[in-house]
């Protein structure tokens, strides 16, 4: 009975962890699955201390296929611009849908003048100065930044724009841009960091 209660007493405390697990992993679309290419060679790697926000630039028609933008950013990429990979580690399309881009472990590249280096860096396919974005596509953005601020143990106020780093840029676009400036976007992270946390 002592050894039953013991048992018993071992599996509770192993279940701790579990009662405050998590920011549930969201949906993502690997790279294998999308039929994206492996990066063309290795380079440093980093460790990630923030999450950084773009997006793509390209306006984006309803009807487009963002599996063909994906590949067609990875070829531009790896071709003309002689990076490993597309630039982001993560694209999210008009549908909120999360597709993998280059590994983590890797730092990014930019055409402006911050260091990526330890950031992750997510792009929302779209041009969001003449677009807006639209409701599935913040939710994916809040889910999938709270995931991995919670893997990376990155607080909120590590998590910005990429025109918060460069002057260079308008990037991630007006309409994006609101939902950080007004705390909304944050707001809406904390959801999912406070949920996942009371699970
Ligand atoms: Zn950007």
């Amino acid at each position: 009975m002592k050894s039953l209660l013991l048992v018993f007493s071992i599996s509770l405390l192993l279940c701790i962890p579990q009662a405050f697990a998590q920011v549930s992993k969201p949906d993502i679309i690997s790279v294998k699955e999308w039929g994206g290419k492996e990066p063309t060679g290795s380079i440093k790697e980093h460790e990630i201390e923030y999450i950084t926000i773009h997006h793509a630039g390209v306006e984006m028609p309803e009807d487009a296929d963002p599996v063909q933008k994906l590949i067609g950013l990875q070829n531009f990429s790896q071709n003309d611009k002689n990076w490993i990979d597309i630039p982001y580690h993560f694209s999210i399309d008009l549908d909120g849908k999360i597709y993998e881009n280059r590994p983590l472990k890797y730092p990014g590249d930019t055409n402006t003048e911050y260091d990526p280096t330890g950031h992750a860096l997510i792009q929302v396919l779209g041009n969001y100065e003449v677009q807006k974005v639209n409701e599935k596509q913040l939710e994916s953005l809040a889910h999938l930044t709270a995931w991995l601020a919670e893997q990376y143990d990155i607080p909120t106020d590590k998590i910005a724009t990429h025109k918060d780093y460069s002057d260079q840029t308008v990037c991630p676009g007006a309409d994006l841009y609101k939902y950080f400036q007004d705390g909304s976007m944050i707001e809406r992270i904390n959801r999912y960091l406070e949920e996942g946390s009371s699970k």
